[in-house]
């Protein structure tokens, strides 16, 4: 399989610093093994961007280890970095990323509220789960879902890379040429509907273009968090 790879991630409107990273960071095509990796940080201090440098170059560096393997191994690296200094006491990360492998399997690890989406023949799925409080109130019938995009507490995490024994998701599905896949932090599925993401998704052939548009609708929108994006194309 060919894998053409595009990244964007751009500080918003509204925040200082950019917290978020991501992996490549230069755009490539190349027939796999790679990792593609999104991450959130959170913490004072710029820690949250200590927090999600640290997770994505483990995670990266972690051999040949599946998606589990390097999820883990981000979280150990992160709880070590928290533990060095005062002020990073608490970090933390979502970390989302793919294992793209030559065959076409795709291994997806992921802890946090970052995303993962397929799209195909223009049907765009989350292949994800948030791990948000949220959601498990939705889950629980306590929340209606339209409710969710308002609700005070709809950032709030219930799994982060940084606890200890954190637990991972973890997927495979196999891609077929026509496939692209997205990697997103909640940058951009904040401000703009999944609707919306297809449509720019189906309607942008280049990934290198996909990722940049995704960016200005989300900055369109209001631009209130930190976003970016990995787009993935599958290729015979
Ligand atoms: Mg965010």
């Amino acid at each position: 399989m060919k894998y053409t790879i595009a990244t964007a991630s751009h500080v918003g409107r509204v925040r200082d610093g950019n917290e978020d990273a991501v992996y490549p960071d230069e755009d490539e095509t190349t027939v796999g093994p790679i990792v593609v990796a999104v991450a959130d940080g959170m913490g004072g201090h710029a820690a949250g961007e200590i927090a999600s440098a640290t997770a994505i170059s483990a995670a990266v560096a972690a051999g040949a280890g599946g998606a589990v393997t390097r999820v883990k191994a981000a979280n150990a690296a992160v709880i070590a970095a928290a533990a060095e200094e005062l002020g990073r006491a608490g970090m933390g990360t979502t970390l989302t990323l793919g294992i793209f492998w030559p065959d076409g399997r795709l291994e997806v690890g992921h802890v946090g509220d970052s995303r993962a989406y397929l799209l195909r023949n223009e049907r765009l799925t989350q292949l994800t789960i948030d791990h948000t409080f949220v959601r498990e109130l939705i889950a629980q019938g306590r929340l209606a879902p339209e409710e969710a995009a308002t609700h005070p507490q709809r950032h709030m995490l219930t799994r982060t890379i940084g606890m200890q024994d954190v637990r991972v998701d973890s997927l495979e599905i196999h891609l077929v040429p026509g496939d692209r896949v997205m990697l997103c932090s909640d940058g951009l599925t904040g401000m703009v509907s999944d609707a919306r993401v297809a449509r720019i998704l189906s309607n942008t052939p280049a990934p290198a273009g996909a990722v940049w548009s995704l960016v200005e609708a989300a900055n369109a929108a209001g631009g209130l968090d930190n976003t970016t994006v990995a787009v993935v194309d599958v290729a015979e």
